[in-house]
């Protein structure tokens, strides 16, 4: 399951904060009389432009990353507006299992106290995809601000000790999500660029567990990625 971010990136919503935006315009400013040359403020704005909320790509509510998808927004309080990729290369796909229902997962990623969302909820009964996060932005799922900066995240209904729960439907949807993912960034589709929760660097969560099924789910995203080319 999503899991709280990490320090760094309590630090970074502070930044998000009025004051914070303030400081960095006085600090983008600051540059400017420094430096005295058009190309410096260029290339500091191209660095840091990206950090202040609203000056980035137009956010449109229902807009989704993945056709079939269900825009359901998650608390901003559990992503980092970003310009991904080209603030941030997007080189993984993050596989979660919920360890509760479909219905919680998007109660609490709604919940601007929870301080955790992945960008899609798949849902058990028929793979039913809702999007929460825009793929442009950061959303606080893999506990490593490194890696939720690089990954698109994918949270699937169900129980890790209940393989019961983790139906065909779901697996064949989220593969096709995981290939259209893979796609579009140029993702390798191999064991090295989707990978579990478990497998970040430093996590403490076990999801998606030793239930999952990486050899069907990996065929499957191979079989929907040479479909749709
Ligand atoms: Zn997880």
């Amino acid at each position: 399951m999503a899991e709280e971010r990490s320090g760094g990136e309590k630090d970074e919503k502070r930044e998000r904060s009025g004051r914070g935006v303030s400081r960095r315009g006085l600090l983008i400013g600051g540059a400017v009389v420094v430096g005295g040359g058009a190309a410096l403020f260029h290339e500091e704005l191209g660095r840091l432009w990206w950090r202040v909320p609203g000056v980035d790509k137009q956010r449109n509510d229902g807009d989704v990353d993945h056709r079939g998808a269900q825009w359901i927004a998650a608390s901003e309080a559990n992503l980092r507006y970003a310009d991904r990729p080209a603030d941030f290369t997007v080189d993984r796909v993050v596989i979660h299992v919920t360890e509760g229902s479909y219905a919680t997962a998007v109660r609490v990623f709604r919940d601007p106290l929870h301080a955790a969302a992945a960008h899609y909820v798949v849902r058990a009964k028929d793979g039913h995809i809702a999007q929460m996060a825009r793929e442009l932005d950061v959303a606080f799922h893999a506990g490593n601000r490194e890696y939720n900066e690089r990954s698109v995240g994918i949270e699937h209904e169900g129980f890790v000790d209940k393989p019961e729960t983790l139906t065909d439907v779901m697996y064949r949807s989220s593969a096709r999500l995981a290939a259209d993912i893979c796609a579009r960034y140029g993702i390798p589709v191999d064991r090295e660029h989707i990978i579990g929760h478990n497998e970040v660097p430093g996590a403490t969560h076990t999801d998606p567990g030793r239930h999952w099924d990486w050899d069907k789910y990996m065929r499957l995203v191979r079989e929907a990625a040479r479909r749709s080319t």
